[in-house]
């Protein structure tokens, strides 16, 4: 982890939000290549989600009427337990904190649930240990040593604590001006069925696609992108028929995790990973979390969700306004369940980033071979398409390479580079991930020819300077 975070600092996809004052907590900025893969990630899913006749596309505002908030259940309910160090003031995640510990008290607790709960009962699950740290915190401060200061018995009791970052809207700061930065995407969705299927004219099932920014004041971020505070997510909401829904879930759950391996993730770095009835968020009727193998573990970056009629009838009961669909061939009015899939755009660059990266072996110009550090991005992602290097700077072959570059331009991201060896040059753009350089040399200038490098295989071919284009572009195309 410490080799690709170092990359993606060196070589411009990632630096630390407010860097030069110490750096904010949760945040980070995607720099010139950064932006580049965050942008063509984003792009294959708006490619893959709405080009098709029966998904429409939304951009919805950030911030929303209060009210969308307390119908949604996020006022009461997106919390998580946490508990303080009295000593320190450090601030746990309970169920983070509980993984953090040494068995040996790890088991102590667990030992404990199972008496307070009953001989019957040993299930030891995320709600039980919430529960436990809720309602018996003084055995379990007694048990547990701060992580940070090192003090036994020093936490308070685990208390709720709202994740949804709040503001005020216009000049006065009062409980009515009270507005919150999105948590999720998705009841910008919701609000909106309405319109789209009146605008759209949409019949069952239609789904409403959105990618945006979202934001939760998590407790404990963690491991570089996986759990920051702003982010972006991409979000699909389909509405169905009761009764369809069951189908229409399993079909979502196959076509989304096709969409990881088609952008070159190897399917067994992927899980399904489903949430058992007892954790099953408030509105969902099932759920299943799509995992990436992480180098710290499997970690999920999209959830595929069943939340039945929940957020429609949320919705129509908040704001007394009727969000069913009538089925004209069977008469019939009912509100539609939704199938979601929820996928976020910064954990999936970092699970891009993660499986791109690679150490192999190349062949140096003395014909001995050294480490080379790579990125095998699909090329649809990578953030530079090609780069076009004349092999010496004389006889006219910057000018050939500069009039190919800025052919290309017009058409994708490329990189013209006269600096250093050939060799050299490579090992650049391989760290960059660009899956394909082109080299000018003294033939092109008797044939119009030039040599096309691929990254993965270091494989050479001669083409004519024309094709590069269509070239590139059919390797870019899934
Ligand atoms: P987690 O259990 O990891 O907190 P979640 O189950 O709350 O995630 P969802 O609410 O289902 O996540 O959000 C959908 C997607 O949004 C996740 O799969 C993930 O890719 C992304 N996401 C959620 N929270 C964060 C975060 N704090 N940082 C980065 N991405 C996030």
């Amino acid at each position: 982890m410490d080799k690709i975070v170092s990359l993606a600092k060196r070589r411009g996809f990632v630096f630390q939000s407010s860097e030069i004052y110490g750096g904010l907590n949760g945040c980070w900025d995607f720099g010139p290549l950064g932006v580049e893969l965050l942008n063509n990630i984003k792009q294959a899913w708006w490619q893959a989600m709405t080009y098709r006749d029966d998904v429409e596309g939304l951009d919805a505002s950030i911030l929303m009427h209060p009210k969308v908030w307390e119908a949604s259940g996020h006022v009461e309910n997106f919390t998580d337990p946490m508990v303080d160090c009295k000593q320190c003031k450090a601030r746990y995640r309970v169920d983070l904190l509980f993984e953090s510990l040494p068995k040996k008290s790890k088991k102590h607790i667990e030992d404990k649930i199972k008496v307070t709960l009953g001989a019957d009962s040993a299930e030891v699950n995320e709600i039980t240990i919430n529960n436990y740290f809720s309602d018996n915190i003084d055995h379990f401060t007694a048990d547990i040593t701060c992580p940070t200061c090192g003090n036994t018995g020093t936490f308070t009791n685990a208390r709720k604590f709202n994740l949804m970052f709040k503001t005020y809207m216009g000049a006065i700061e009062s409980e009515d001006s009270i507005a919150y930065l999105r948590p999720e995407t998705a009841q910008g969705i919701f609000v909106n069925y309405g319109n789209v299927k009146e605008s759209t004219r949409q019949k069952l099932p239609f789904g409403i696609a959105q990618i945006g920014k979202a934001f939760r004041n998590e407790i404990n971020t963690k491991n570089f992108l996986f759990r920051v505070r702003e982010f972006e997510q991409m979000e699909m909401q389909y509405f169905v028929k009761p009764g369809s829904d069951d189908e229409l879930y399993n079909e979502w759950k196959e076509h989304r995790i096709q969409w990881w391996v088609d952008l070159g993730i190897k399917r067994e770095n992927l899980n399904f990973a489903p949430h058992p009835a007892d954790k099953l968020a408030h509105y969902a009727k099932a759920a299943v979390d799509i995992e990436f193998k992480f180098p710290f573990g499997f970690g999920e970056i999209e959830g595929i969700h069943n939340r039945s009629d929940f957020d429609l009838s949320q919705h129509t009961k908040f704001s007394g306004k009727k969000l069913d669909y009538y089925d004209e061939q069977n008469k019939e009015r009912f509100i539609p369940y939704v199938i979601e899939t929820s996928a976020g755009a910064t954990r999936g660059f970092m699970a891009f980033l993660c499986n791109a990266f690679d150490e192999d072996e190349a062949p140096t110009s003395e014909g001995k071979s050294e480490v080379r550090t790579v990125l095998h991005f699909h090329p649809k992602l990578a953030p530079i398409k090609c780069a076009v290097f004349p092999l010496v700077n004389k006889d006219g072959l910057q000018e050939i390479s500069q009039n190919i570059t800025s052919d290309l331009q017009k058409t994708f991201k490329v990189f013209y580079d006269d600096s250093g060896a050939v060799g050299r040059r490579y090992r650049r753009q391989d760290e960059c991930g660009t899956p394909f350089c082109v080299t000018v040399d003294y033939d092109t200038l008797k044939d119009d020819t030039v040599t096309i490098r691929e990254r993965d295989s270091m494989q050479q071919e001669r083409i004519h300077k024309d094709k590069i284009k269509m070239y590139v572009l059919e390797k870019m195309s899934l």
